[in-house]
């Protein structure tokens, strides 16, 4: 490690203009350090609307020396690696240190728009925070993860971005042996609740309040001005935690892995592993094949977000220094998710706002689909359809019991005929996307960029990109909004990545 400190690769410059906010914090935060270098990379995937954003639009940042760069093997110019440490609750339990055992932190890149984003690798080798890792990241998880982060965005889904992946033949043991990949993650900030819950376990209060100073400062302007400005950081971090979660929930996104490490700060989607996307509604689904006893189930992800802020709450007692405050700050979360899931579902159902009879509504509907494990993305989709003219049979036939949806659907006509029609129809249909990222689509372009064939990476990535749009004339498009095969119910997804 000590040679790639002392002799840097050749430097590739793509004409970012860079700040490195989080290094400012001091050596407490991080370790600096180069990436592991990548065997002969090549190309895998990009977003070309990632890119876009970044000021990276004409095709240079694909040139050959680009390539090397976001594999590890050159250095951008301006970039100064590093790798953060952090600690987190994992499954319930204190784990105690962990970090950024493979991935590391470029800077801080200035957008066309006058943002600051990170850029990050994540695969890109040993760190001090390896703990028994290697450091690696398959081109199966990078696929995913690459794939969901711009998906999830396009649904509208606060979540970490992705710029590229590269890959290599490298071998990477897991369950079998399979090959290297580095994906360019993309954030205004990849700081956890984790990070906080680190220095308050080791006692490093000023380090503590340096990191919720950067924080505040940076996202959170406005809580400098309560009279407990981290009180307030906390109040603001319950509400993004409550509004990701109603929107998870509505879209129907489970993460796998909802350990206090793989909480943002800014309330974002992070570290995308065992994720999934609802297919039948079952409220109680496990997505993670790891997670023995379901704590991290569907239904009880909303739970989790409040258990983990509360465990973030913990982390900043010392700095809050007002049991009673830290209380009124986490005590809104409940009434915020409700408030915030009750909003999204009436827009489900194409209403400007919910109320007491959209609530019953929504209520009956879900508890006739998990009865029938009714398709999740198909159901809202078709619904949708209908109240903008589509025969009302399309959404008979996803039941069985089609006496019951027959009676729902009327009792839903009658409130819908109080708003105009087109209306609803229209926000429905900007709500209820047409396509989401299954796991069985995810595996099916995986096979084949096993096969080093990556164009079904770049062609399904233009469907997720605009999932409220019909775009029957991609070949895969009538299987990939239709029901997953019977072998989707058969992938397990772990937490091996
Ligand atoms: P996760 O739950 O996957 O987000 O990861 C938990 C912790 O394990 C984080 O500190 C990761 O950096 C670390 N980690 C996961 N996989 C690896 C790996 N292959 N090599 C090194 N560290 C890893
Ligand atoms: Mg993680």
């Amino acid at each position: 490690m000590q040679d790639r400190l002392t002799s840097p690769p050749p430097a590739t410059d793509l004409g970012l203009d860079w700040r490195h906010g989080f290094e400012r914090l001091g050596t407490a935060f991080h370790t600096p350090l180069a990436p592991m270098p990548l065997r002969d990379p090549y190309w895998v995937a990009h977003s070309e609307g990632m890119a876009r954003e970044l000021g990276l639009a004409n095709e240079g940042w694909r040139a050959q020396d680009a390539l090397q760069a976001f594999a590890g093997n050159r250095v951008l110019a301006g970039s100064r690696p590093l790798a953060s440490v952090y600690s987190g609750h994992q499954f319930g339990v204190w784990a105690g240190q962990l970090g950024d055992g493979r991935a590391h932190l470029l800077g801080e890149v200035r957008t066309p728009a006058g943002d600051w984003l990170e850029l990050q690798l994540k695969g890109s080798g040993l760190t001090p925070y390896s703990r028994m890792g290697d450091g690696r990241a398959v081109l199966r998880s990078s696929i995913r993860e690459f794939l969901a982060s711009e998906a999830m965005h396009a649904l509208g889904v606060p979540t970490t971005r992705a710029l590229c992946i590269t890959g290599s033949d490298q071998p990477v043991r897991r369950e079998t042996v399979e090959t290297a990949a580095v994906v360019t993650r993309v954030a205004p900030s990849f700081i956890r609740f984790g990070h906080f819950e680190h220095f308050n376990a080791n006692g490093q209060v000023d380090e503590l309040r340096r990191l919720s100073d950067y924080v505040i400062d940076r996202f959170y302007p406005d809580c400098r001005a309560a009279s407990n400005p981290v009180a307030a950081l906390l109040a603001a971090v319950t509400r993004r935690t409550a509004e990701l979660m109603a929107d998870w929930q509505a879209v129907g996104f489970m993460h796998g892995v909802m350990n206090t490490d793989n909480m943002s700060i800014l309330g974002l989607t992070i570290d995308y592993g065992p994720f999934q996307f609802m297919d039948g509604f079952d409220p109680a689904h496990i997505c993670n094949h790891s997670d023995h006893s379901g704590r991290y189930a569907y239904h009880r992800q909303p739970q989790i977000g409040y258990w983990n802020l509360f465990a973030l709450a913990q982390a900043l007692m010392p700095l809050i220094d007002d049991q009673q405050a830290a209380l009124d700050a986490l005590e809104p979360y409940k009434t915020l998710f409700a408030a915030a899931l009750d909003q999204r579902m009436a827009a489900k159902l194409g209403l400007p706002q919910a109320s007491d009879a959209s609530r019953a509504l929504v209520r009956e509907v879900l508890e006739l689909m998990a009865q029938e494990r009714t398709d999740w993305t198909i159901f809202w989709r078709r619904l949708s359809h209908h109240v903008g003219g589509a025969p009302a049979d399309t959404v008979h036939e996803l039941f069985v019991d089609r006496a019951a949806i027959a009676r729902w659907l009327l009792q839903y006509q009658e409130l819908i005929a109080q708003y105009d029609r087109a209306l609803a129809a229209d926000l429905m249909l900007k709500t209820n996307p047409a396509i989401v990222l299954r796991n069985h689509m995810a595996e099916e372009v995986i096979a084949r960029a096993k096969l080093k064939d990556f164009q079904p990476i770049q062609d399904l990535l233009a469907l997720l990109e605009t999932p409220f749009d019909e775009q029957p004339a991609h070949p895969r498009w009538a299987d990939w909004t239709g029901f997953p095969p019977d072998w989707a119910s058969h992938i397990q997804i772990s937490c091996s990545s």
